[in-house]
């Protein structure tokens, strides 16, 4: 791979914010983290004036004012205002580059809350964050050149390795005077840079890339040797990027004086949000038990929070750490004083149990289970949790640690495949490559080659006259060996490497052949609800192309609505609006999927076009173990019809709930009580006979 094509993605994936500005403070480029910080879509801050995003004015001019004076850089607190309104405070370090004729100004920013989780000492230290002033004399006469440029001259070292074999495929100039090594060096040998890592730490460093996976973000400390044969202690963030098959870092020497060393140890194996221990030292606790007592069983549970993602993506990721903290306080309470608790990655733990008489694990897990079940209360929002839990024992289940976690992995995964918020054990039996990331890509690639995504359908019912509304289309992939793989693991898959877009064309395709084929049958109204990622969505032309291609298959748009959910409008509020107007305009329905899952302010959703709330399943499910959601389903049927939309509720399993639900005047109905999703052939056969595809009948 050349270097100049992720460049671009380089500035994209660093985890701080960067904005090159000119002289009169006009944003000329700015990545995704600073987007991000700032609650901005890329594409607005571009023109926009830094001014406008600064809560103090003056702090920022003075600073400018004196790097053009002193020709320097200079690091000072700021605080920028986020779009919601919300004071970020950042420290910014401002650097200048003459450019031609140009002055720019290269702004580095990096959240003051996200640094406050570092101990002060090393917040304070300067290495992480001051830039030194050279100026850049070379002309520079391609954007390429001028990034590489800009990385060239940043004081923290940049990189990007590929994901499979870990060699080197860029630095920047910055790794000579951590490692003593030109950046040449390193670029003629790419394993130079494995090489040098301290022998102690080389183990944590392979493990740490053996389990980031694609598309998430990672921060790991270990050390590695000068060429001078002196020890430093390294701080990267690392980024897996799913498509270009790179790991991207950042890192910096922050090895200072010796009294920190012990608290830089701390945190090489503590993770830095909740203080708990990380992956790096439960594999030495698991090495250790391993080492000195091999005979001592034990149980190892591995839970991951259901649905955490949702309250990141709307509450953002202050709330999401405050969640996070909270969650390992109550899983500590929980654990007894001889187990070993670590935060294994984003919204994944490990415990490992020392009692394992299986009515005690049993206990332990259903206690996990249920100390979810209190609300976690962040700036006065109550948020509703669980977490899926997968168990394995050893010695008999694995007799290592990287099999242990790879078993309760995937026990977790058939704990998720389930329904969530429950626990299972390991068995050999079940798939390990289930849920693996390049395992589920390859099926999803074969399945667009070889055509063998296949929409089903199942029905919706109105409550009052029992008569069928419509289908919502559910995309099915056939599974070599296991019958089907699940919706929910191959559209995650799907929307981080992008192919959701190619399966989103082929459910259009399949919906519209549905559609001419069922008015082929019968003359009555329905519709076809499809489900539309927040990928879709956010396609410049997703409203106009799909209009366009309903015309071209001849399909009034009244035929057709589209299921959102909550995260993905709340991705882009902004562009989701043009688009939802758009579709209405046009005449397509809407409807807002899995509601009351997110937590997004129902006053900005009330103001888009939306025709229907669906009621996510979780709270029918459970209508009657779980009181509150009989008055949240009331609540939120009320609030619905207040605004003039209609409500559908999903997972009606029961006949209570399918009574329950026509009494609270909830308009429309589906789950398998009704039907289940059915495949095109079957339901147009029954239509064909007139015979009944879902019960009850129609009165
Ligand atoms: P969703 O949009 O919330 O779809 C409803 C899910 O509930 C479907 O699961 C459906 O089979 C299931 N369901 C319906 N009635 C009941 C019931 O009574 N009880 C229970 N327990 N479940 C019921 P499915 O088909 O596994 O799909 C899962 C998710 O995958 C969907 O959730 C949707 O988010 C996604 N998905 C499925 N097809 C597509 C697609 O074509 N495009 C996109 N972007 N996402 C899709
Ligand atoms: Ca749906
Ligand atoms: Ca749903």
């Amino acid at each position: 791979m050349q270097t100049e094509a992720p460049l671009y993605d380089v500035l994209n994936y660093l985890p701080e914010g960067i904005l090159m500005v000119d002289e009169r403070g006009v944003i000329l480029f700015a990545n995704e983290a600073f987007s991000e910080m700032v609650g901005y879509e890329n594409d607005i801050l571009l023109g926009l004036n830094i001014l406008s995003l600064l809560a103090d004015i003056d702090v920022f001019t003075a600073c400018i004012a004196k790097v053009m004076n002193e020709g320097k850089s200079l690091d000072a607190e700021t605080d920028f205002l986020h779009s919601d309104g919300r004071i970020i405070q950042a420290i910014k370090s401002v650097r200048m580059i003459r450019h031609n004729e140009h002055i720019r100004f290269f702004v580095n920013i990096r959240n003051l809350s996200d640094i406050n989780r570092l101990n002060k000492e090393l917040r304070l230290s300067k290495e992480l964050i001051e830039y030194q002033a050279h100026e850049l004399s070379t002309l520079l006469n391609s954007k390429n050149q001028e990034l590489e440029e800009i990385l060239g001259s940043i004081d923290e070292v940049i990189w990007y390795i590929d994901n499979q074999t870990l060699s080197l495929r860029y630095v920047n100039n910055a790794v000579e005077g951590v490692f003593g090594f030109t950046k040449e060096t390193f670029l003629a040998d790419h394993s130079l840079w494995q090489q040098q890592i301290y022998p102690d730490d080389r183990e944590l460093v392979k493990m740490f890339f053996e389990t980031l996976r694609p598309g998430q973000s990672q921060e790991i400390r270990f050390r590695i040797l000068r060429n001078d044969g002196e020890s430093r202690w390294l701080n990267s963030r690392i980024h897996h990027h799913p498509t270009l098959k790179l790991f991207i870092g950042i890192t910096s020497d922050i090895t200072s004086s010796k009294t920190q060393s012990d608290e830089i140890a701390f945190l090489a194996y503590h993770d830095p949000l909740t203080l708990l221990p990380n992956r790096a030292k439960l594999k030495r606790q698991l090495e250790n038990r391993f080492e000195h007592s091999s005979s001592t069983p034990f149980a190892l549970l591995f839970l991951d929070l259901d649905n955490f993602k949702n309250i990141n993506d709307t509450m953002g990721h202050e709330v999401g750490d405050k969640i996070l903290i909270e969650v390992s306080r109550r899983i500590l309470a929980t654990a007894g004083e001889h187990d070993f608790c670590a935060r294994f990655g984003g919204d994944e733990f490990v415990v490992l149990l020392q009692d394992t008489d299986i009515s005690h694990v049993n206990m332990f897990a259903e206690r996990m289970i249920q100390m979810f079940k209190r609300p976690f209360r962040v700036k006065e929002i109550d948020f509703f949790l669980s977490t899926s839990i997968g168990i394995v024992l050893y010695p008999q289940d694995a007799q290592n640690g990287e099999d242990l976690i790879k078993h309760a992995d995937t026990a977790m995964y058939e704990a998720k495949n389930k329904g969530k918020n429950q626990f299972v054990y390991y068995h050999s039996s079940m798939q390990r490559a289930i849920h693996n990331f390049l395992y589920i890509e390859s099926l999803v690639r074969d399945g667009l080659r070889q055509n063998l995504f296949e929409l089903y359908f199942q029905p919706l019912i109105d409550s009052k006259t029992l008569r069928l509304e419509g289908y919502e289309a559910l995309m099915r992939l056939p599974h070599p060996t296991e019958g089907f793989v699940s919706p929910d693991i191959f559209i995650t898959v799907a929307e981080t490497n992008g192919d959701i877009l190619l399966i989103g064309e082929v459910v259009l395709r399949q919906a519209c052949d549905f559609i001419t084929s069922v008015r082929q049958l019968c003359s009555q109204p329905f519709f076809v609800a499809i489900n539309i990622s927040s990928k879709q969505l956010h396609q410049m032309h997703f409203a106009q192309d799909l209009l366009d291609y309903l015309k071209e298959r001849d399909i009034p748009p009244s035929f057709l609505k589209v299921e959102l959910t909550e995260s993905a409008v709340m991705e882009n509020i902004d562009i989701a609006a043009v688009q939802l107007n758009k579709l209405k305009e046009g005449g397509v329905r809407i409807a807002l999927d899995d509601f009351g899952t997110g937590y997004s302010s129902f006053a900005y959703l009330a103001q888009l076009p939306i025709d229907t709330l669906k009621i996510d399943k979780s709270f029918i499910l459970t209508l009657f173990e779980v009181n509150s959601n009989r008055h949240i389903v009331e609540a939120m049927s009320n609030l619905a019809h207040v605004l003039g939309m209609s409500v559908t509720a999903e997972g009606v399993e029961e006949s209570e709930h399918f009574d329950f639900l026509i009494q609270n005047k909830i308009d429309t109905l589906q789950g398998y009580h009704l039907s289940r999703p059915l495949p095109r052939n079957v339901i147009l056969q029954k239509l064909q006979n007139s015979d009944p595809y879902f019960t009850p009948l129609p009165v």
